[in-house]
């Protein structure tokens, strides 16, 4: 069991991140890191820096290859969060993958508000926050001012019910695990604390989800107490799955610190999750 890891790190190619890779190293260095992943949403573009994975290397850090899974499903009314990890970069599968799982928050982008246009007919569009945005759902939001002036983006909180909200047309998840079972992929869920889910739901949804090929819980995570900690642990060793931790790191200027999380509260935890071989 190791407890010097940390699986679940952002850098600046998160568009909500924005720390480069050789700061990530120095610092997870510095806090005696030994084995890293570099999760960044939607996205494995960190992994093409070769210069700084040798650096790790050469400071003894492992990097585990990681991304940070945006998923909508039908089967769940709420958007989760699924890690990645251990696959090839250079595996064409895998970056089918990616490809078709961010298809689908851009087409629901437009069919969200194609309906909001059609009931509600707001006629107002302000896309000076979107602009500064990165991701699929911004980039999808834009696009679609240009193509319909009179859509309605109101503002931030209109923005962050639009990432939040409950979609159609999305990849089926045995789908989305069936792609990845042939790459080399394990798949965890990431801070399963944000899912808004009572613990019987919560054990069938980690159980169905076993069954397609989850290898593992983020049991421990920074917006984590010590209770939702042991329950996840406790969850995880009754449906053979692996616990896995990470500080969810993004930005310089936050209390999160990598390897540690919010004082400490990740720093001594014990994971089961070991990559294969
Ligand atoms: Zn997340
Ligand atoms: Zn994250």
């Amino acid at each position: 069991m190791l407890t010097d890891v940390d699986y679940h790190i952002h850098s600046e190619h998160s568009f909500d991140a924005n720390v480069s890779l050789d700061q990530i190293i120095d610092i997870a260095h510095r806090n005696k890191q030994k084995r890293i992943s570099i999760t960044d949403h939607d996205n494995i573009d960190a992994y093409s820096n070769k210069a700084a994975l040798s650096k790790a290397a050469a400071l003894g850090i492992e990097v585990v290859t990681g991304t940070e899974l945006n998923i909508n499903t039908p089967e769940l009314l709420q958007q989760f969060h699924l890690l990645i990890y251990n696959f090839d970069p250079d595996c064409e599968k895998f970056h089918h993958l990616l490809k078709v799982n961010k298809q689908t928050p851009i087409s629901n982008a437009l069919a969200i508000l194609k309906h909001l246009e059609l009931t509600y007919g707001v006629e107002f569009c302000e896309l000076d926050y979107l602009k500064i945005m990165k991701d699929p759902y911004s980039q999808a939001l834009i696009n679609l001012c240009h193509e319909y002036p009179k859509i309605p983006i109101k503002q931030l909180g209109f923005y962050n019910t639009i990432h939040h909200l409950p979609v159609g047309n999305a990849l089926p998840i045995k789908d989305l695990f069936a792609m990845l079972n042939i790459t080399d992929g394990d798949a965890v869920v990431a801070h399963p604390g944000w899912l808004s889910m009572s613990i019987p739901s919560l054990k069938s949804f980690f159980s169905g989800l076993k069954d397609l090929g989850l290898v593992g819980i983020e049991a421990y995570h920074p917006d984590h107490n010590n209770e939702q900690m042991m329950l996840y642990e406790a969850i995880a060793k009754e449906y053979g799955l692996l616990t896995t931790k990470g500080s969810d790191f993004h930005t310089l200027d936050k209390e999160i610190i990598i390897g540690r999380g919010i004082n400490n509260n990740i720093r001594n935890r014990k994971i089961t999750y070991v990559k294969k071989a």
